[in-house]
């Protein structure tokens, strides 16, 4: 027996069919006798809805209504979850960010998870409860909701698996595995066995958003064992447990599979892009010392992310002009 967190990411969870699909993925692991948490994303299209919402309200939208909205769409998907369980006689209940409690800093919009209390969890999955959790949410110290970044579900199943010290974390999603690039758009990709930490971290933070960056470097940081697999299998899938998905393994982990044959030494791990970055060009900036910090100050006082920099060579002396990137969601603030 061991205990496991299941995630499934949005593309599993559109629609009450898939769900069900999902529901049973999920039964047949609490039938082989794991404790199991299952950690939901919203419906695949329905964050992207919501942010929408909010940009229509209010284009300078204030980070802590925009996760009152946001939030929602993984509440709706635990819940149906929990219910679809139920009508496979399976026991099983909901726990939201706030009841945990998934307790966060106050970032809105990009929140980090600092700690979560997993007692009551713990003690209602041994007596053989199946626990849904919504992902992305969490909660400030002041009680208000609080979401994690585009992609968050992914954090929270492992925050989770680490809280409850999971013996695995297994991502559900729409490709088997990771591979040398995106295989949606590359036919030619090539399923991984295995990736490291390292190296999925690098191929997370330059766009591979199969795993949301900060659930790789957590991972790293707390030892989770994540598994990548898809949840679209038949019946007679392989089981999880037999790790048939890409393992995210240690530097010695990988040596080992390799000096067993199972793993290529690979010089390359794969190739990542992200189109979700907006590109500012500030010109005819003073070309003299705080200059530039007047720029970053604003922008990391109100938590947008800067990538890349680069500084030109003026046109004219004593100018110069400053570009940066910032992800495509913040440009509006940014601008502002
Ligand atoms: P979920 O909704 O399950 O969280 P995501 O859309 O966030 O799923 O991530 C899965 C997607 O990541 C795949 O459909 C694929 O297009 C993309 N992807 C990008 N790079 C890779 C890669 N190297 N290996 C696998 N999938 C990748
Ligand atoms: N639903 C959120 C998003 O679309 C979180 C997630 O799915 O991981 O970004
Ligand atoms: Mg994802």
């Amino acid at each position: 027996m061991a205990r496991i967190v299941m995630k499934f990411g949005g593309t599993s969870m559109a629609g009450t069919e898939r769900i069900r699909r999902v529901a049973n993925i999920v039964r047949k692991q609490a039938a082989r006798g794991h404790e199991v948490a299952v950690v939901v994303s919203a419906m695949a299209g329905e964050t992207d809805r919501l942010v929408n919402f909010c940009r229509e309200a209010n284009a300078l939208y204030d980070p802590a209504e925009y996760d009152v909205v946001v939030a929602s769409g993984e509440q709706v998907t635990s819940g149906l979850l929990a219910l679809t369980l139920q009508s496979l006689g399976c026991k099983a209940r909901s726990w939201l960010g706030w009841q945990l409690p998934i307790r966060t800093i106050e970032a809105h919009a990009k929140a980090r998870i600092e700690e979560i209390d997993a007692q009551a969890l713990v003690a209602s999955m041994q007596a053989g409860e199946i626990a849904v959790i919504p992902g992305f949410q969490g909660c400030g110290s002041d009680g208000r909701v609080t979401t994690l970044g585009r992609g968050g579900s992914d954090t929270s199943a492992v925050a989770v698996a680490a809280a409850i010290k999971a013996d695995r974390c297994d991502i559900y999603t729409d490709v088997d595995g990771v591979y040398t690039t995106d295989p949606r758009i590359v036919a030619k990709a090539r399923k991984q066995k295995a990736v490291t930490y390292e190296e999925m971290l690098e191929l997370a933070s330059v766009g591979a958003k199969v795993l949301q960056t900060r659930s790789v470097g957590l991972a790293m940081k707390e030892g989770v064992r994540v598994q990548v697999l898809s949840s679209f299998v038949g019946e007679d899938a392989v089981p999880a447990d037999e790790h048939p998905g890409t393992m995210i393994v240690s530097e010695e982990e990988m040596n080992e599979l390799v000096e067993k044959g199972d793993m290529e030494r690979q010089h390359v791990t794969g190739i990542a892009h992200d189109k979700n970055e907006a590109k500012v060009i500030l010109t005819r900036v003073p070309d003299k010392p705080g200059a530039v910090a007047h720029i970053f100050e604003p922008l990391a006082a109100a938590s947008i992310n800067v990538d890349m920099i680069i500084q030109n060579v003026g046109r004219d002396k004593g100018e110069t002009d400053v570009t940066f990137t910032v992800p495509q969601a913040d440009l509006a603030r940014a601008q502002a």
